[in-house]
């Protein structure tokens, strides 16, 4: 193996939003770093579902809001419980907004163009083979038998983690670890897009289903509006999906597409991508033992640094936040005698104090009660079947609780409902 004769103060493997997000608060804080990126560009390997709340990016990107590639802000919000024919759905809508809609290809390109605008170097098409390490310290990488050398490594390398399988630091990804989620981007006219939907201008929709699209595996669908075009998918946990789904699990998304209650908003379009891609699911156990070794930090997805909260998923302000962070325990490491373990453990420290492990403490519980298949079988189907009753009126109106109560008749036991309605409240 050769050594290429230069050296980094700081490598970032992968230009997704942990990744890119690292390299600019390296590179604005004056260190030299190198950001290596396999796919085509930034961005090109990255997928998502569709929307990005803001708070966290306003605080790392200065003027994020006027600069970066915003497709939408989300206004409106609806949780839609669905079967064959219905659906019950809640809608929220606000002047105010949180988060907004994006291509993660444009967004992760974005952010390592702000890298590089201040001064990191990026390589695109360039594959890290493995971690470099001498005596347990981690040196640099190795890309097509050559070491560079660095001071710290950052792995950003998202959710498959095979360098750090290959470093023995995680085991290798089980399927009751991750969810599996496919996407189409489908092309529509911006103002048919806001006729559809009952939007203004720049004005977006986050909408997710929950229900029998997903064949009664646990998981959920979502439709988020861009600026002239749809998001929508699929995310099945993998697991049950590996067990249960009896199709191509594009055939799901084909059916959510063709379903008569999405159809007719997409009549006009065209379908412009498939994509699909993991999820950090299970982050009790994904979470690496360590976060920090000597010359080592791991950020993003690879950390298991993703929110699920039952409904949607906070994946890239995470991600972008912890490479941010990341970037500050380097910082504070380089100004205290070096990226020893010791001093990179600042990184936990900021972790610690930060939004990002405060709701993953809080949201801990809600893998284990996403295995509860009743809650996207049972359930729907039971507030769909109540809905009807009680707007479907030839002669006699129901009253609500008579209606719920034929309706939940030898569906549900009342203990289960207590018990399930208890649980959700806690967890969620
Ligand atoms: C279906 C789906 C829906 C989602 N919906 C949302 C949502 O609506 N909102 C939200 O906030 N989050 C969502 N997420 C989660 C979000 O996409 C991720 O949490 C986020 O992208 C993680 O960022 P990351 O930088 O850690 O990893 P990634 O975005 O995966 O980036 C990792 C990068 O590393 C590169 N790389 C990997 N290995 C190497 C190597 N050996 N050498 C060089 N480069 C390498 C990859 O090419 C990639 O560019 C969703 C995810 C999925 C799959």
């Amino acid at each position: 193996m050769s050594v290429i004769n230069q050296r980094f103060d700081a490598i970032v493997i992968g230009a997704g939003p942990a990744g890119s997000t690292a390299a600019y608060q390296l590179a604005k804080m004056g260190y030299k770093t190198l950001l290596l990126e396999r796919g085509r560009t930034p961005g090109s390997k990255n997928m998502f579902g569709g929307r990005v709340y803001l708070q966290p990016l306003k605080d790392i990107y200065d003027d994020f809001e006027k600069k970066a590639p915003i497709h939408r802000w989300v206004k409106k919000e609806r949780i839609s419980f669905i079967d064959n024919e219905n659906s019950t759905t809640i809608e929220y809508e606000s002047t105010k907004t949180t988060s907004f809609t994006t291509y993660l290809t444009q967004l992760s390109g974005w952010m390592a163009n702000q890298a590089v605008n201040q001064g990191a170097i990026l390589l695109t098409e360039i594959r890290v083979d493995k971690l470099y390490r001498e005596n347990n310290v981690f040196k640099g990488v190795v890309v097509e038998d050559e070491v560079v050398n660095a001071d710290v490594v950052i792995d950003a390398e998202g959710i498959n983690r095979l360098l750090l399988e290959e470093a023995n630091l995680v085991e290798k990804l089980k399927p009751n670890q991750v969810a599996l989620g496919v996407k189409e981007v489908i092309k529509l006219d911006s103002n048919l897009i806001n006729q559809l939907f009952g939007l203004d201008n720049n004005d977006g929709l986050s909408w997710v289903f929950i229900g029998n699209l997903t064949n009664g595996i646990p998981g959920g669908a979502f439709l988020y509006t861009n600026r002239d075009s749809i998001s929508l998918g699929i995310v099945l946990m993998l697991e049950e999906a590996i067990r249960k789904l009896d199709k191509h699990i594009y055939k799901l998304v084909e059916e959510f597409r063709i379903h008569p209650l999405i159809n007719k908003y997409l009549k006009e379009g065209r379908i412009m991508e498939y994509s699909t891609h993991l999820i950090p699911e299970d982050i009790n156990s994904l979470k690496p033992r360590k976060l920090y070794y000597d010359g080592l930090l791991i950020v993003g997805d690879a950390a298991g640094l993703l929110l699920n909260q039952g409904y949607t998923y906070r994946g890239v302000d995470f991600a972008a936040y912890s490479g941010y962070l990341a970037a500050k325990a380097y910082d504070y490491a380089h100004n205290n005698g070096g990226p020893t373990s010791d001093n990179l453990s600042k990184y936990e420290e900021l972790l610690r104090n930060s939004f990002i492990y405060r709701m993953l403490n809080k949201f801990s519980g809600v893998t284990e009660l996403m295995k509860k298949e009743r809650l996207f079988n049972t359930y729907p189907a039971l507030i769909n079947e109540l809905a009807s009753r009680l707007m479907h009126i030839d002669y006699d109106s129901y009253k609500i609780m008579e209606a719920f109560k034929e309706v939940k008749k030898g569906r549900i036991s009342w203990l289960t409902l207590i018990k399930d309605l208890w649980e959700v409240s806690r967890k969620i």
